[in-house]
């Protein structure tokens, strides 16, 4: 085109930039199209990317109204692929790098985040330990913006208040030293002390630059993970949804299989006995919020503790076992001083747990046996094996509902399609985090709380347990549906701020004079919502 039928076109409002009918079509469904003609899952991410970028309206608007399919895309399991190959995939700057080389003057640097102080949620890593992916580097930032595009869909967090950040401290994964494309400073990671100190300014740093910030911190390694949730939990508005969340998600859907268990077995709900199989951080971690289900029953610490059974490579974990790592103790057996139980249908016989939760990464840990004894031992077993993905998963849903005759009460960690059983439809639950930090981080934002503390964790839990339509609950559901993820949000959010307001950390005293109700009718108004419907696109 020469330079004066461009200007024309620019100036005649006959000229046809945008198609004739372009506007009595769903765009929607093209975008839809696009995306599934897109034949491997990091085709579809880079996709995505690219909508997002030109019409976030219309991404986010495309992503609500079709969560089950884009969910896995922007979040686990395809966003994995798109972190190990993200300094390949690379297209322009989507977040905050702060990289151990900026020590001393961590301030200036988050000073330059476009969307100034207005921040209102940071999801941050140090790509340590990306899903099962490893040492990942600098490649770990999709994992951030994939939380928070669950956290603007999920609670409807507005996008511009949300800031994703990877902490650049290097790898010692080498192929990235050596790979020259590497979008990363190329040195191993500190050591403790060094990255103590980088964590302690950065924090300090991220209270001053954007003073109405939440801070989720995000697979990060599992030492690091416990440690700064520790060191900064009280000094920050944080929380960790590796350790919390999935603590939360978990309990939430306990709440609910061992009402259902209960019932049918026909005895108190604090005669639930846990056994855990896998003792690693999200074993001990999920054990740990699983006390709280004893203690709301009214039990002391003592007596929900002995509720609670671990087994890990070595077989039921007691306190005499030599050399018995650190964070296996707190669970230790004091009560049982017969000879070493190795294998778990022997650990199963001694314990009669009502529950086996896996967290093992162990695939088909739980045998026909196993699950055929559980169902032996119980009216209706519960069983969640929540190992992920699927590929580690300790029982098939399918196998679950067949070798228990349909008593089964399941949650897994990845989703399971409903399966039929004798003329009967099954539905499996999944334990999935995003039904929970959306809400936990929107309930944290409104009410201003100074810190995250474990009631408004617990409390998120007990608001998605009690969530549940009666529709759900006829189907015997544990979890509710995800489509409804925008309202189970809200009622967790206005939970998290009830229970803010409870333990005094809220710096917003204006909703402690609003009804339920009306609180519950606050956030919704206040979630964000896409308005793409008849936007024409840019050119
Ligand atoms: P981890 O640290 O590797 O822990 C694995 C645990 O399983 C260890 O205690 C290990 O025993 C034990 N184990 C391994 N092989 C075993 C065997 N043959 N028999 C008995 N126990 C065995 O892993 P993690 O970080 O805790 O994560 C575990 C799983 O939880 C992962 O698959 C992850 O995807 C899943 N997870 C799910 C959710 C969710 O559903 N929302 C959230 C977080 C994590 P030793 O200690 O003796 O090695
Ligand atoms: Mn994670």
């Amino acid at each position: 085109m020469s330079h004066s039928a461009f200007s024309l076109s620019l100036m005649s409002p006959s000229t046809p930039r945008i198609p004739p009918y372009f506007l009595n079509t769903d765009h929607r469904q093209r975008v839809l199209a696009q995306l599934r003609s897109k034949h491997t899952g990091l085709e579809k991410y880079i996709y995505l990317n690219g909508l997002k970028e030109r019409d976030p309206n219309l991404f986010y608007e495309v992503l609500l109204g079709n969560m089950l399919e884009i969910i896995p895309i922007l979040y686990t399991p395809t966003v994995g692929d798109a972190c190990s190959n993200y300094s390949h995939i690379w297209r322009r700057p989507e977040g905050l790098y702060v990289t151990i080389e900026n020590k001393g003057h961590i301030r200036q640097v988050l000073r330059t985040w476009h969307a100034g102080p207005a921040a209102r949620i940071a999801v941050v890593t140090d790509g340590s330990r990306i899903l099962g992916l490893g040492d990942l580097g600098a490649n770990g930032l999709p994992i951030a913006i994939g939380k928070l595009d669950l956290y603007i869909g999920g609670a409807g967090i507005k996008p511009s208040t949300t800031l994703p950040i990877c902490l650049d401290l290097g790898t010692n994964t080498e192929k990235f030293i050596t790979d020259p494309l590497y979008l990363g400073i190329r040195r191993k990671r500190p050591d403790t002390a060094e990255m103590d100190e980088f964590m302690n300014e950065f924090m300090e740093a991220m209270k001053d630059v954007f003073p109405q910030l939440v801070v989720q911190f995000e697979d990060f390694s599992t030492d690091n993970a416990f440690r700064y949730l520790d060191m900064f939990r009280t000094k920050n508005r944080c929380f960790n949804d590796d350790i919390q969340g999935t603590g939360s998600v978990v309990l939430s859907g306990f709440l609910n299989a061992a009402r259902l268990s209960s019932a049918a077995a026909g005895t108190p709900l604090s005669d639930q006995r846990i056994l855990f199989f896998g003792a690693g951080s999200a074993g001990i971690g999920v054990a740990k919020q699983l006390m709280s289900f004893f203690t709301l029953l009214g039990l002391g610490e003592e007596e929900a503790r002995g509720r609670i059974y671990t087994v890990d490579s070595k077989g039921l974990i007691t306190a005499d076992r030599k050399g018995l790592q650190e964070h296996k103790k707190y669970f230790a057996r004091t009560d049982y001083d017969g000879p070493a139980l190795t294998s778990l249908i022997d650990i199963i016989k001694y314990v009669k747990p009502t529950a086996l939760l896996g967290l093992s990464t162990i695939r088909n840990a739980f045998s026909e046996e196993v699950v055929r004894l559980m169902a032996s031992i119980n009216t209706r077993p519960i069983i969640f094996p929540l190992s992920n993905p699927v590929s580690l998963c300790e029982v098939d849903y399918s196998d679950a509902v067949q070798w228990t005759n349909g008593s089964v009460i399941f949650a897994s960690g990845s989703p399971y399609k409903a399966v039929e059983f004798e003329g009967k439809v099954y539905e499996p639950g999944q334990g999935n985090n995003m039904y929970i930090f959306p809400g936990i981080g929107m309930g944290a934002i409104l009410s201003k709380a100074r810190h995250i503390t474990d009631s408004m964790v617990e409390q998120a839990a007990i608001a998605l347990a009690g969530s549940l339509t009666e529709d759900e609950l006829s189907s015997d559901l544990v979890y509710p549906r995800l489509t409804r993820i925008r309202d189970i949000s809200a009622q967790i959010a206005t939970a998290v701020i009830r229970a803010a307001q409870k333990d005094n950390v809220d710096e917003n005293g204006l909703f402690r004079n609003l009804s339920d109700d009306a609180l519950l009718e606050y956030v919704k108004a206040k979630q964000w919502q896409p308005t793409s419907t008849h936007s024409i696109p840019r050119l």
